[in-house]
């Protein structure tokens, strides 16, 4: 089997040693004569891989005891709704940086359930910039930033300085490079472009921060969730399974610390290439704002892109095409994609622009 290179922003690429180690382990896993489709998740055999998984990733993300770690469903989506319902007493405020589409959207959803105050917007920048100046009221029960923008292309590289509990979307660069999860109140990832495919979404939250509202839904109450291990209804067990493959995978490959070292490796190839040519155009200008993750990048002659992201599909690089809020191009760096692929897309990129120029 040939495969290519896969840019998709999410779902997102897999390694091939964790593709073919869930295709030899489908039809039976270890001694269940079932599929670990097929298998109850109150089983000790799945009881042991829902622990395997959260011991791995509590070992790979140095996660200490003070903080719950819940596998649960509905995705970073269904967390836009599900933190204020758990971290906001009736009618409190919580405050939002929004940076991009998916900040946005996360304070667009708060609403429905808290007071969401805007503590910084970088709209009139077309999100091409972090905003700086902030304004957080008093009372607030946290503050939400959305760490790598997925759509827009701008990441932190410093937290936002705040005395409040930091609550973080990490849903496009969880386990990207080494964080201390001290430093946050609340973390929320899907697993689809970092850790395994979609379905299972992770919330790492400091356990004394937890006061779900009486509304709250209880497949989403953290409460509730953690008295029961995240079975208070079935999880997505096939997904939770994935997620510890890919948690070995990440740990063979020397942990976060070598993702965080090839991630770098892997943004900087393609940066350096298009701060070195007029041919393509990059929005994200500011360098300390860059995603070291998701690249997008414009070519100057726009009339161009359908052609080049013909061209790319048909050299085997895949998943290319902007967001279709922004258009363009836009290269998704995640976990598994290696430095042999970044490398490739240069290449071609080069020759395009030679032919094109
Ligand atoms: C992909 C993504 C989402 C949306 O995740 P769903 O699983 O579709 O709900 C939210 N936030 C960020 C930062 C993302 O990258």
């Amino acid at each position: 089997m040939s495969r290519t290179y896969n840019f998709c922003p999410g779902p997102a690429a897999l390694p091939d040693a964790v593709i073919y180690q869930a295709q030899a382990e489908l039809p039976e896993l270890g001694d269940c004569r079932a599929s670990v489709m097929e298998i109850s998740h109150r089983s000790a055999a799945f009881l042991n891989i829902y622990q395997q998984t959260d011991a791995r990733l509590r070992e790979v993300m140095n996660i200490s005891d003070d903080y719950a770690v819940l596998f649960l469903a509905g995705g970073a989506t269904g967390q836009a709704a599900a933190v204020p319902l758990n971290l906001t007493a009736h009618n409190q405020h919580a405050a939002y940086i929004i940076s991009g589409h998916w900040s946005r959207r996360a304070a667009e959803e708060a609403r429905r359930y808290c007071q969401v105050t805007i503590a910084g917007d970088s709209a009139a920048q077309q999100y091409t910039t972090l905003p700086t100046e902030l304004t957080i009221p008093a009372d607030t029960a946290y503050l939400h930033i959305a760490e790598n923008e997925t759509v827009h292309g701008v990441e932190y590289a410093n937290l936002p300085t705040t005395t409040l509990p930091l609550v973080a979307d990490l849903s496009s660069n969880i386990a990207t490079r080494v964080i201390n999860v001290n430093d946050y109140g609340l973390i929320y990832a899907g697993a689809q472009k970092n850790l395994g495919i979609a379905g299972v979404t992770l919330v790492i939250v400091r356990r004394e921060l937890i006061h779900p509202q009486a509304q709250t839904p209880s497949v989403w109450d953290y409460q509730k969730q953690e008295k029961s291990t995240s079975m208070y209804n079935t999880p997505p067990t096939f997904q939770i399974y994935l997620m510890g493959l890919m948690l070995d995978w990440i740990k063979q490959q020397g942990g976060v610390a070598a993702m965080e070292k090839i991630n770098s490796q892997k943004s900087r190839l393609l940066y350096d290439y298009l701060d070195s040519t007029d041919f393509y155009l990059t929005p994200v200008n500011s360098r300390h704002c860059r995603s070291r993750i998701n690249i997008p990048f414009l070519l100057a002659e726009e009339s161009l892109t359908a052609d080049f992201l013909a061209g790319c599909a048909e050299s085997g690089l895949l998943g290319l095409a902007g967001h279709k809020v922004v258009g363009g191009v836009r290269a998704s760096l995640y976990n598994s994609m290696p430095l042999a692929g970044v490398a490739a897309l240069v290449e071609y990129m080069r020759l395009f622009e030679q032919q094109r120029g």
